[in-house]
């Protein structure tokens, strides 16, 4: 599932090929993912028109035209975009949406399992329509977003503290695996209940979002290329790594699945019982 990092590195890419690119052609190829007031309407406005813009929002991303619409992209479990020449795409993946360039290049959007959702936008105020879009949170690479806020909003919320990484409307960008992937590195347990959490332990669980996240990016930009749809999840210490060795103390890491959601920590590294 694409996050912050991976989101931010698709921001960076599609910036630099796509600002100032003419669209010859939108064609929404599976409109189960595609929510727009009127698909063939927005296509007919949107041939000839510029790309303005690539912005991230939490886990969403934004591309704007010089007419002013705007195209919104909420990947969720399995969305990918593809970048690559005119046609010259994978015939086993499932397409919903493709922009034909005029520079002879395609973006097209690709869903395994046709949960994501492509908002079709005549304008910034639609944005509004856009479910849970207007309610997320600070960015969780906000400046603004000091040590002493996220500390107050993670006494203030007494969830776990995997759930106050990870709930978008209190801080936006992080989902399941960077969550476990910052915890790790601050040697907090996932379950713990926010409010038991000592100022130190927040105060690390801070440093390790912004370390974690920052990391990520970097990795992922020395990694990536132009193959935007391969999500790159190797570098990672705990997450998706049940069953392996710590990478600090040589314990079995556990996996912990609730809700569909699979939790990697190390019971050593990161102790407390579960729902303490
Ligand atoms: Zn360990």
């Amino acid at each position: 599932m694409p996050e912050l990092p991976d989101l931010e590195y698709l921001r960076e890419f599609l910036s630099s090929k796509l600002v100032g690119i003419v669209v010859n052609e939108l064609k929404v190829l599976g409109p189960i993912v595609v929510r727009s007031s009127d698909p063939e309407r927005f296509s007919r406005q949107l041939k000839g028109r510029r790309f303005k813009d690539v912005k991230r929002r939490g886990k969403y991303l934004i591309f704007s035209f010089d007419s002013g619409a705007l195209i919104v992209v909420s990947p969720m479990l399995s969305g990918r975009l593809h970048y690559r020449k005119l046609g010259d795409f994978d015939s086993r993946s499932r397409f919903f949406l493709s922009l034909a360039l005029e520079n002879g290049m395609e973006i097209r959007y690709s869903d395994d399992t046709s949960m994501g959702r492509i908002y079709l936008l005549d304008n910034e105020k639609a944005l509004s329509s856009v479910p849970k879009f207007v309610k997320l949170g600070t960015e969780a690479l906000d400046p603004m977003l000091s040590a002493g806020k996220f500390s107050s909003l993670a006494k203030h919320f007494d969830w776990e503290i995997k759930k106050v990484l990870t709930y978008q409307a209190l801080i936006a960008g992080i989902g399941n695996a960077y969550a476990d992937e910052i915890l790790f590195d601050a040697r907090v347990n996932p379950f713990r209940r926010s409010s038991t959490l000592t100022m130190e332990e927040r105060n690390r669980v801070y440093t390790s979002m912004r370390k974690v996240l920052t990391e990520a990016i970097v990795a992922l930009r020395a990694r990536v290329g132009e193959n935007i749809n391969i999500e790159i999840r190797d570098f990672m210490k705990i997450h998706g790594r049940g069953g392996q060795i710590c990478p600090v103390c040589g314990s079995r890491i556990s996996e912990v699945r609730e809700e569909g959601r699979k939790t990697n920590f190390c019971r050593t590294c990161q102790p407390g019982t579960l729902f303490t």
